[in-house]
């Protein structure tokens, strides 16, 4: 029996898109038991929603420093159940509390973890291969997973969540585990942001050095407000402060898997495609045909943006009115 362990995740009281996902990528392996950890207060509903999307048991917690976020105990708890049910493939998600808790959760497993998975599947000896990208995004690697078990973070928005059936029953127990903190989160500071958050976009609207300055995200966010989209930005105005890290696309800054995203005055470097390659349609506005980012764009303008980006939103409001 092939067993998977799923490092669900709840989100504002509720079952995260991470739980949903890690459980369609356990399916995805055919794995014939699979199990979930959710951590949270008032969690039965959610609990239930797991298996209505296709878990076959599910642990809980939902008191204590794991139910508040502390990322030590959930370590200790999915420890316990990892040493219990003995999983080939333990599947996290590369979110806050992704980042945190797999790595760690690898290294007390005496393995190793493959982080940013984009896909996954069984190769002709049922070996799991995953796809991630590698040198800063330049390429993707295939790596099969010969260890066990086999501990992996996916990428948000990577895989689709299955269609939740309600038919599907499955058992639900409260975990036991010994509580030992020895790093507490003191404070938690809630990002600040207008509107629809980056990563969960539809349409992301975001732009690079080329734009000159800070004033010019004005003329982004007027567009994203149209499409109905968010503002993202490359990590070059970034760190010029023209716009907040919090807007930063790419390696070191939030993977986006939009259906639309428009890259305007932005290169294109790796580093930056690293976070946007996901999306499904990539429009460049860019002065320089060279420019690596018309290689990756299914559209490409060439121009400045300081007539295009008037000239779009003119042409946006004319269709809408
Ligand atoms: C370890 C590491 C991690 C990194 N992580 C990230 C990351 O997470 N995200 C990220 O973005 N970068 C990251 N970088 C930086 C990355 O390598 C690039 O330096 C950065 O993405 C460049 O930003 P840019 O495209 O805005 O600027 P540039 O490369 O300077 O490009 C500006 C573009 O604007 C165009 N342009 C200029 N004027 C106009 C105009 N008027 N109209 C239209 N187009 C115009 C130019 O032709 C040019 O193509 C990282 C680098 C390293 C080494």
């Amino acid at each position: 029996m092939t067993k998977a362990l799923v490092i669900g995740e709840m989100l504002n009281g509720e079952l995260g898109a991470a739980t949903f996902e890690g459980i369609a990528a356990a399916r995805i392996l055919d794995c014939s038991n699979v199990a979930v950890m959710i951590a949270g207060a008032s969690i039965e509903l959610a609990a239930e929603q797991a298996i209505f999307a296709g878990a076959d048991q599910v642990f809980t917690i939902s008191q204590g420093p794991a139910a508040d976020g502390e990322f030590d105990d959930l370590i200790n708890a999915s420890y316990k159940i990892a040493k219990e049910i003995e999983p080939e493939i333990i599947i996290g998600s590369k979110t806050i509390i992704g980042r945190d808790v797999m790595p760690r959760l690898a290294f007390r497993l005496g393995t190793i973890l493959v982080p940013d998975c984009m896909s996954l599947e069984r190769d002709a000896e049922q070996r799991i291969i995953v796809t991630r990208p590698t040198y800063g995004g330049n390429v993707n690697a295939r790596i099969a997973c010969v260890g066990q078990p086999v501990v992996i973070s996916l990428r948000p928005k990577s895989i689709d969540a299955m269609g939740l059936d309600q038919s599907r029953s499955g058992a639900i127990n409260e975990i036991e585990f010994t509580s030992n903190i020895r790093t507490r989160i003191i404070e938690k500071i809630e990002e600040k942001s207008e509107g629809i958050s980056l990563q969960d976009a539809k349409t992301v609207v975001a732009g690079g050095r080329g734009l000159g300055g800070p004033e010019a995200f004005d003329s982004l966010q007027e567009l994203a407000g149209i499409l109905g989209g968010a503002v993202g930005a490359s990590r070059a105005a970034c760190d010029a402060g023209w716009v907040p890290s919090s807007f930063q696309v790419g390696l070191t800054g939030k993977t986006v898997s939009p259906d639309l995203y428009i890259a305007i005055g932005i290169s294109g470097a790796s580093q930056h495609m690293a976070g946007c390659s996901n999306a499904k349609t990539l429009v460049a506005i860019n002065k320089d045909e060279g420019a690596n980012i018309f290689k990756e764009a299914r559209f490409g303008v060439k121009g400045d943006w300081e007539k295009v980006i008037p000239a779009f939103i003119e042409q946006l409001h004319e269709l809408i009115n």
